[in-house]
């Protein structure tokens, strides 16, 4: 009996997973679809200088409008994509419609550089290098890259030989989810980056933790010391931002600014002048 119970769960258990299966079938076919279909969309996040009191850049961050299934959020369909090879035209479709959208910007005189988030699949493909390097050629001071160092560690050499290549041609670097993956010092060493962002798992705690105010000053010093910029993710209020602020951390990205908009909810909040307030707040809050 025991081991007819236990072939019943196994049976269930294969049932449930080729259940798992099929659907993640289906998704990968409509993934494979969503570009040509017209179903991806970018939203942007700014990311607020903390001394200049002025937007220095903004992130795109995918979507897709699913036709059955509604919006799906790129956590759910990025791994796929990576496992599929969906992730290639996806990308290159991203990086023009982020340089179109930077050209919508310029003209409504907010001239700021796009940050696009790259899988680490594409780091070490050389089909994604040629190809994005003819995309961006002209636009390169416009456009960045975030990269996490996990997928640099993929394939170390021919990752960072491939960030060189962008870095040559003006495309700046960014370390995204700085602490929360595999950090190596002899890669943060090596790695071509401007900007280093420090993972929202040290942010969006930092006033009520013991150790994250610690790891994130310490964080600071090591960047600049590497003569990188620092953005803080994740920062969702004015004591967190206070405290970066007084840490020296050059700019912030986080819900307390802004969620990540469309690009006409984009242009209205750049338009606006209180979007500065939640920073000059933070510098009241700092001189009481
Ligand atoms: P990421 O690049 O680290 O982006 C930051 C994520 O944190 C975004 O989630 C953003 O909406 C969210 N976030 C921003 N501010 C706050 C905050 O104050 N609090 C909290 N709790 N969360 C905040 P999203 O848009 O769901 O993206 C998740 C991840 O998916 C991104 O992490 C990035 O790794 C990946 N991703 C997004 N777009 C693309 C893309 O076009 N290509 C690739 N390869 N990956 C992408
Ligand atoms: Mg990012
Ligand atoms: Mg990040
Ligand atoms: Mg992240």
């Amino acid at each position: 009996l025991r081991q007819a119970t236990a072939d019943r769960k196994v049976v269930i258990r294969d049932a449930h997973a080729a259940h798992e299966s099929v659907d993640r079938i289906a998704l990968a076919r409509d993934l494979s679809r969503a570009v040509a279909n017209g179903e991806l969309f970018l939203q942007y996040q700014p990311k607020m200088h903390v001394r200049r009191q002025r937007v220095a850049g903004v992130e795109a961050l995918i979507r897709w409008k699913h036709p059955e299934r509604g919006l799906v959020l790129p956590g759910d369909f990025i791994p796929l994509a990576e496992e599929t090879r969906a992730i290639l035209p996806m990308t290159l479709w991203t990086i023009r419609q982020a340089i179109a959208d930077q050209a919508v910007l310029t003209s409504h005189g907010h001239d700021l550089r796009v940050f696009v988030n790259i899988a680490g699949v594409l780091l070490s493909d050389a089909r994604f290098v040629e190809e994005a390097c003819a995309i961006v050629a002209d636009h390169a001071d416009k456009i960045g890259f975030e990269i996490t160092e996990t997928s640099v560690i993929r394939d170390p050499e021919s990752a960072i030989a491939n960030l060189k290549i962008f870095d040559d041609i003006g495309v700046h670097i960014a370390i995204d989810d700085y602490g929360a993956g595999l950090s190596s010092l002899a890669y943060l060493k090596r790695l071509p980056a401007r900007e280093l962002k420090i993972d929202k798992l040290f942010v969006t705690q930092l006033t009520t933790s013991n150790r994250d105010p610690l790891i994130v000053r310490s964080t600071i010093d090591l960047a600049h010391a590497l003569e990188m910029e620092v953005v803080a993710e994740g920062v969702e209020t004015q004591a967190a931002l206070a405290l970066l602020s007084v840490m020296g951390c050059d700019m912030i990205q986080g819900f307390l600014i802004s969620r990540p908009v469309g690009l006409n909810a984009l242009i209205t909040y750049l338009q606006d002048e209180r979007h500065t307030e939640a920073v000059e707040d933070s510098r009241a809050t700092f001189n009481r």
